[in-house]
């Protein structure tokens, strides 16, 4: 048996004289929760639109476990291909019952139908909303009985496409936490989509970066981070620093003196250094000038703080550090490097 639930290849998509898919590769596991990433119009919701089948691809194929559901002569319908779906509109029939609308697209007698549904409102933690019509229920609530809704056929993968996004912060943290632990529960598979970086990063098994319409990089959710493979994908997923570098194998020097790098490159690069990777420490006067400067300004968080500093050269920096650790604007510091860097060419 395959472990590969899904397989996009080439997938190509225009819309007139827009290309919104160009030539997408994706290989998604059983049981895995991937989740494409990129900026608004980069072709996301279109990718996710021709898996599910609401678009027919102009090139390409598409395989669900073993059959192949679209390519040049074939489509399968939507309502064949064993997946459930969750949208940002949670997009629940207004006038049907919580309990109802979870029933809605399963087969078998009403009593049996209701059971299920009625198992799928416990796991998604609302046993007694039953009864309830969707305008009773708030945001949250409602996608969680989308999310129920999906799940309630035990279908092959869900498509999730930024189901979160009308949600206020504190209630996308929770749900989106335990969407998670619901999907990881049943092993399910899914694929999620979204342009919120953290969202992807704190989520996913791994990670497709999307960019005009292709997945540049699929990878685990610190290797996209620590490891992009270019700058704009690393500047997607993450603040950072970027200096101009001379690269001798694994080590690269800069003005903030030698850096070790992710991996090997030779000759001149951009040197990318990610905030946590820089220390402050309070200027000494036998410190030496390398990466002597002062801080501009600080943004406390609490749990962290992001703070600007300015090395005597001019560049500014941005540091992230423990919230413990004091620095306040106008003090003079020495940065130090204390984690790795990449380096791209120039
Ligand atoms: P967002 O994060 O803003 O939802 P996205 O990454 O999901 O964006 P898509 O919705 O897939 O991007 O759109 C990709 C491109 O295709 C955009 O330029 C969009 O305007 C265009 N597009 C999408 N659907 C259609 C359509 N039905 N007709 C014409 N153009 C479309």
């Amino acid at each position: 048996m395959t472990t590969q639930l899904l397989n996009c290849s080439g997938l190509v998509k225009r819309f007139g004289d827009v290309l919104a898919v160009d030539r997408a590769d994706m290989r998604i596991d059983r049981g895995e929760f991937v989740t494409l990433l990129g900026p608004s119009g980069c072709g996301k919701s279109t990718t996710l639109r021709l898996v599910a089948g609401f678009e027919r691809p102009d090139a390409g194929k598409i395989r669900i476990k073993d059959h192949v559901v679209a390519d040049e002569g074939r489509h399968v319908p939507p309502e064949e291909r064993r997946l459930g779906m969750v949208f940002q509109d949670y997009a629940l029939f207004p006038h049907l019952s919580v309990l109802d609308n979870v029933a809605f697209g399963l087969r078998g007698d009403r009593k049996s139908r209701h059971r299920r549904a009625q198992e799928m409102l416990e796991m998604v933690g609302l046993a007694y909303y039953d009864r309830r019509m969707p305008y009773q229920l708030s945001g949250g609530q409602q996608q969680r009985v989308a999310l129920a809704r999906a799940l309630a056929p035990a279908p092959d993968m869900v498509l999730l496409d930024e189901p979160f996004s009308n949600l206020d912060a504190a209630l996308r943290e929770q749900l989106r936490g335990e969407v998670r632990a619901i999907l990881k529960q049943t092993g399910t598979t899914c694929l999620f989509v979204t342009h919120d970086q953290e969202e992807a990063l704190s989520l996913s098994d791994r990670v497709a970066v999307m960019f005009d319409g292709r997945v540049v990089q699929m990878d685990t959710p610190s290797a996209v981070y620590r490891a992009p493979i270019d700058r704009h994908v690393a500047s997607f997923v993450g603040e950072g620093n970027y200096l101009q570098a001379r690269a001798v194998g694994e080590r690269a020097s800069c003005v903030l003196g030698d850096v070790v790098l992710q991996q090997p490159k030779q000759g001149a690069v951009m040197l990318m250094l990610r905030p946590e990777a820089l220390s402050l420490s309070p200027l000494t006067a036998d410190a030496g000038t390398t990466g002597a400067g002062r801080v501009l300004w600080r943004e406390y968080y609490g749990h962290d703080q992001r703070v600007g500093v300015k090395l005597e050269n001019g560049i500014t920096l941005v540091a992230r550090l423990g919230a413990v650790e004091d620095c306040e604007p106008g003090a003079d510091v020495t940065v130090r490097v204390t984690g790795s860097g990449v380096a791209f060419p120039l």
